[in-house]
């Protein structure tokens, strides 16, 4: 059945990815975005098709649309961009949602949240199960994200309980892949810039802290498998790819695919930066039939090719 589906954020770059499946599987697309850390580039070859609809509005403002699912993906997602004006990125995921959850309300629509790992914080436990709760400092730089989001999925919550709005909760682990914005900040686009460009590549503290990455289509495809999932299925559920790695042997792993001759060099450590992270995913694959498929070295290598070109 071809749906009208509205996706937040969909110029950025899991939104885009995302815009793109949907409209490969036959349905209306109405791409939301205020281009803050989105860009015309990553949506513009879809603007030919007929089915899809870009509009240029802030989630903070209400906004009304006939649509039958709507995708909550707008906010920045790499620390330098939601550190830039933490009031905005607060106001960005709890306004955002607010409004996205009246709409849905109103529509009698389903509406998923981009949440995030983030609501871990620095974890405690490891690997991450939906059911801690997480070691978030509320005060901190990444508190603007962490706790937007954190109330973010409350509002989610909330509205499910008291008004039975249809609600889907994803817990993002760190995705990468192309469309990444070259100056986002975030490790893997730096390291592969940097590597590309034969700069040095920047590790923060001692290299030793972890995290678990996912390429870009194994994580569109569990967002659409979770929407679509049955109405008990809200979630949260984490969503990402458990293979963990160091930020050395990522580095390492960027310098032997790009063949470069950059150097490592070693620089102060961010506050509140968590020391490890990795997705339990068990609730996926039993409730989703989910996991990934594209390992590191693979998606690394896709994602260099895209660098070459647009750098
Ligand atoms: P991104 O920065 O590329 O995309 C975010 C998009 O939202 C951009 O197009 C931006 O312009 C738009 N946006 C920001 N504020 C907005 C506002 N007020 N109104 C309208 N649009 C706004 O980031 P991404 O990696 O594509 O992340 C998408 C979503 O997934 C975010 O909600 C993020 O928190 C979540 N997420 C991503 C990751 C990841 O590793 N990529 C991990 C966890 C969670
Ligand atoms: N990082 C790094 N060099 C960089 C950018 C990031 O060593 O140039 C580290 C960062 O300190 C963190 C990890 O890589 O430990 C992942 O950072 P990212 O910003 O991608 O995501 P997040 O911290 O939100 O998981």
């Amino acid at each position: 059945m071809k749906k009208r589906i509205l996706v937040t954020g969909g110029a950025g770059f899991l939104g885009s990815h995302l815009c793109e499946v949907l409209l490969d599987q036959g349905h209306e697309v109405y791409c939301l975005d205020n281009f803050f850390t989105g860009k015309r580039e990553n949506i513009v070859h879809l603007l030919q098709n007929p089915y899809f609809e870009c509009i240029r509005h802030d989630v903070t403002v209400p906004y009304f649309i006939e649509a039958d699912e709507i995708y909550n993906l707008a906010c920045p997602a790499s620390p330098v961009h939601y550190q830039y004006n933490g009031i905005k990125t607060i106001k960005t995921s709890v306004m955002g949602a607010i409004n996205m959850l009246g709409l849905a309300k109103r529509l009698n629509a389903r509406v998923l949240q981009a949440s995030t790992s983030e609501v871990y914080g620095d974890p405690e436990v490891h690997p991450q199960p939906e059911s801690y709760w997480g070691n978030v400092n509320p005060i901190g730089p990444r508190a603007c994200y962490d706790e937007g989001k954190r109330c973010a999925e409350a509002l989610f919550v909330n509205y499910h309980r008291q008004n039975r709005v249809q609600i889907k909760i994803a817990r993002i682990f760190n995705t990468y892949g192309p469309r990444m914005h070259p100056n986002d900040g975030r490790v893997v686009s730096n390291f592969v810039v940097q590597a590309l460009k034969g700069e040095d590549i920047t590790i923060f503290g001692d290299g030793m802290q972890t995290r678990s990455f996912c390429f870009v289509d194994d994580l569109v495809r569990a967002l659409v498998l979770l929407m679509n999932a049955p109405a008990d299925v809200t979630g949260p559920i984490n969503l990402g790819n458990p293979n963990e790695f160091t930020m050395i042997q990522l580095a390492e792993m960027v310098l032997r695919l790009t063949q470069s001759k950059s150097k490592i060099v070693f620089m102060p450590l961010p506050q509140d930066d968590p020391m490890q992270r990795q997705p339990n995913i068990s609730l996926a694959k039993s409730s989703l039939g989910w996991e990934p498929q594209i390992q590191l070295e693979e998606g690394l290598q896709k994602t260099i090719n895209y660098f070459k070109k647009v750098i």
